[in-house]
């Protein structure tokens, strides 16, 4: 443990002063718990799991980041993919934390931040998943429209069920969020992260190593190679740019604070650097 000691910056400019009283909210507890994937047996004690309201301690301040992440679109009921990252992250995030259910609080070194691992299972349920969906919406412009249609899509998604399950049993997927998360992200940084490692869970690892001169340590891998890739980067970039540009129900400082880390991540996560940063 000597690993997990940390200290709590100040609480205005973090962010948790603001959202800390909004995730203080049974409903709002519940759901988030119940559709994240959270894995109960790491958030005991230290951790928050009888303290969610307390803004110093770990389970608060992830809430705030999951608060920030669904609320802060105007219109935030309206997910659509064809709308903005900042309606679309939400779902996104709930989908693949969903789909590898098993999200834990460690210490880490002190430094890092987040980890996925493993995350083939939960890809190939999304995938396959998916498949069973678009045959159950399209079954009846291949073959003429009966009852088959519905029982093929049952035996498909019932194969995947089993499929994923059995792949579950052998490489247990799993998103680690350790102290950097908690304690040095700020509330739209947390947010960031989220979508990064649900970008992962997506199908989308590190395909690079980082350009000279990065801050995340130039030449070493973890970068993306570049924007078009569309990976864990350009995910949480974008995410914090519309943040910038378009969030509500937060402050003028949290969103500068948004773009600033936004153009840290454009100008050092990306071998081939975009050719724009956040106006
Ligand atoms: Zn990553």
């Amino acid at each position: 443990m000597a690993d997990c000691t940390y200290s709590v910056p100040d609480l205005n400019t973090s962010g948790d002063a603001l959202y800390g009283p909004r995730i203080c909210n049974q409903p709002f507890v519940d759901w988030v718990w119940s559709t994240h994937g959270f894995n109960g047996t790491y958030w005991q004690g230290g951790w928050g799991f009888d303290d969610a309201c307390n803004n110093t301690k770990p389970l608060c301040r992830a809430f705030n980041g999951f608060w920030l992440l669904n609320y802060s679109a105007d219109d935030y009921n309206n997910e659509d993919w064809n709308n903005d990252i900042l309606h679309w992250g939400r779902r996104y995030v709930r989908e693949q934390l969903h789909a590898i259910n098993d999200l834990r609080a460690m210490c880490g070194d002190g430094s890092a931040i987040a980890r996925t691992s493993n995350s083939g299972c939960a890809h190939y349920r999304q995938i396959s998943s998916s498949s069973c969906d678009d045959w159950d919406r399209n079954c009846c412009d291949w073959i003429p429209c009966s009852w088959v249609c519905g029982l093929i899509t049952w035996i498909c998604r019932a194969w995947v069920t089993i499929t994923s399950s059995v792949c579950d049993l052998f490489v247990p997927g799993r998103v680690e969020l350790y102290l950097g998360f908690f304690y040095t992200k700020d509330v739209p940084g947390r947010a960031e992260t989220l979508v990064h490692e649900s970008r992962h869970i997506g199908g989308k690892p590190h395909n690079a190593n980082f350009p000279r001169g990065s801050v995340f340590g130039a030449g070493k891998s973890g970068a993306d190679s570049d924007w078009g890739y569309q990976g864990a980067w350009m995910y949480g970039a974008l995410y914090l740019w519309w943040f910038y540009a378009a969030g509500t129900r937060t402050t003028p400082a949290l969103q500068q604070a948004a773009k600033q880390r936004g153009n840290v991540v454009i100008d050092n996560a990306f071998a081939t650097h975009p050719g724009f940063t956040i106006p």
